[in-house]
């Protein structure tokens, strides 16, 4: 295939539940050049940048934020659901549309004033990312961008992560 990275990406109706479009990444990732693609085009307004370390948002984030963090020579770190990581860690709730969600953070993970690029596969309603922002901040990390690879523009994450004063960078919508 010859097509952009949303060529790749495989929409499935009504899952996980009735009535939701989950857009789905695993089409992408499994194909080396939308995979390449991708990679690429998610660092390409940080060329020349600062970046000490690359965070991802579980799950589809550890891949991509992975292959990232591995462009620039940087370390990875994984922001994770709640009761995943192993040693101690710090903890940010959001509300989800039915409840609540936790991100977690190792309490060491950052050093003070380090430059961190969050990356994740889909931003919605932004509450995952800006969890993930705000554990970045609590452990003195300057969050210097957000990048994903789709951004769902009608469910405000943009704006909503914009509003906090983050540079949000999306392959496609
Ligand atoms: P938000 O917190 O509402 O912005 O939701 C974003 C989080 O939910 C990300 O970690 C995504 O991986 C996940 N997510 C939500 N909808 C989809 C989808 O359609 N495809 C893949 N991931 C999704």
């Amino acid at each position: 295939m010859n097509g952009t990275v949303k060529d790749y990406i495989r929409s499935i109706k009504d899952f996980p539940h009735e009535g939701i479009m989950f857009r789905d990444v695993t089409t992408l990732f499994a194909d080396a050049r939308g995979f390449r693609m991708a990679i690429d085009q998610l660092l390409n307004p940080y060329a020349g940048l600062r970046i000490d370390r690359v965070a991802g948002l579980e799950a589809r984030g550890f891949i991509l934020g992975g292959a990232v963090a591995h462009q620039l020579s940087t370390g990875f770190v994984p922001i994770r659901k709640k009761g995943k990581l192993p040693g101690a860690v710090i903890s940010e709730a959001y509300q989800l549309e039915y409840g609540e969600a936790v991100m977690e953070v190792h309490d060491d993970a950052f050093r003070k004033g380090e430059r961190v690029l969050i990356v994740d596969d889909l931003l919605a309603t932004g509450g995952t990312a800006e969890a993930g922002i705000k554990l970045c901040h609590r452990l003195g990390a300057e969050v210097i961008g957000c990048a994903f690879v789709i951004d769902l523009p009608e469910l405000g994450g943009r704006k909503r992560l914009e509003a906090m004063g983050m540079a949000v960078h999306a392959l496609c919508e």
